[in-house]
């Protein structure tokens, strides 16, 4: 008899439906200054330039700015930076909010459709771990 597959094994845990949500940056696009070094250069401007025009500051931290309800990079429905994007964009959905916290994981499971609804949490921490996304 063939044992039947569990849920997180006929669909990903994780598979991007390219809906862009997550670049609405409603939890705020975090950076760090090399990060804003990266993306700088890769747009071939000075960082003042780029604080000035793509930077604002928060009590949390830095952050990118907001334009039209989406992060000041969205394009045509692409990253603008996509090669050096912040660490917290390659970083999504394995944020650590939602790896230590099974609530805010079952939270995110309403803001993200690419994350499998009926992925258990344990499934999604190990899914993180599997890719590395837990490490900068
Ligand atoms: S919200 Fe989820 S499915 Fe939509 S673009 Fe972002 S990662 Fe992909
Ligand atoms: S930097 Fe790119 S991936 Fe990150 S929120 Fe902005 S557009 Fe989206």
């Amino acid at each position: 008899m063939t044992k039947a597959k569990s849920s997180a094994e006929k669909r990903p845990v994780f598979h991007c439906q390219q809906c862009g949500d997550c670049c609405a940056g409603r939890g705020g696009i975090f950076v760090r200054p090399e990060e804003v070094g990266d993306m700088a250069a890769f747009l071939e401007m000075d960082e003042p330039e780029f604080y000035r025009r793509f930077v604002e500051s928060s009590p949390l931290g830095n952050r990118l700015t907001i334009a039209n309800g989406v992060c000041v990079f969205v394009e045509n429905n692409r990253c603008r930076v996509h090669p050096v994007k912040p660490f917290i964009c390659r970083q999504w959905p394995f944020l650590p909010a939602l790896l230590v916290d099974a609530e805010e994981f079952e939270a995110a499971k309403g803001a993200c459709p690419g994350i499998n609804p009926e992925c258990s949490h344990a499934d999604f921490v190990d899914a993180a771990l599997q890719a590395g996304k837990n490490n900068p």
